[in-house]
């Protein structure tokens, strides 16, 4: 039996970094899919989930308890930094970049968390750098 996605019952990765993106990921004419008025202006070039920005982190999309059962209510329209984030999972294997996989590991011990153990990890290729991904 397949192991079960450990980022379904987590959710701490939404509810720990601010979430900012260039803002035309935001403009259907442009081609941005994130639904706007779940955003906020940061600055005259990005965006941010709403809730992202704040104190004590949580992204607005973000739907369930954190560590317990979790749902990304704009799963398809996420944008570029969720979509980006080097921890992933798939067949039963969990996909990272150890660069991510050290943001997970903050971002769930930050909720009394404890770091993903899973039965198999396989590095992800690096991203190229891209300065309009940012999870600050
Ligand atoms: S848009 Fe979805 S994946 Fe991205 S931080 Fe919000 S809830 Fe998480």
């Amino acid at each position: 039996m397949p192991a079960e996605n450990p980022c379904q019952s987590c959710g701490a990765c939404c509810a720990y970094f601010r979430v900012s993106f260039y803002w035309s990921e935001t403009d259907p004419a442009l081609g941005g899919t994130v639904p706007a008025e779940m955003t906020r202006k940061l600055d005259d070039f990005r965006s941010c989930m709403c809730g992202t920005d704040q104190k004590n982190p949580r992204c607005a999309a973000l739907e369930g308890t954190i560590g317990e059962a979790v749902n990304c209510t704009i799963y398809e329209q996420r944008p570029t930094p969720c979509r980006e984030f080097g921890v992933d999972w798939a067949d039963g294997a969990l996909l990272y970049t150890p660069e991510d996989l050290a943001r997970c590991t903050q971002a769930r011990a930050a909720w009394g968390l404890p770091p993903l153990v899973v039965p198999q990890a396989v590095p992800l290729p690096a991203l190229p750098d891209d300065p309009q991904k940012q999870v600050s």
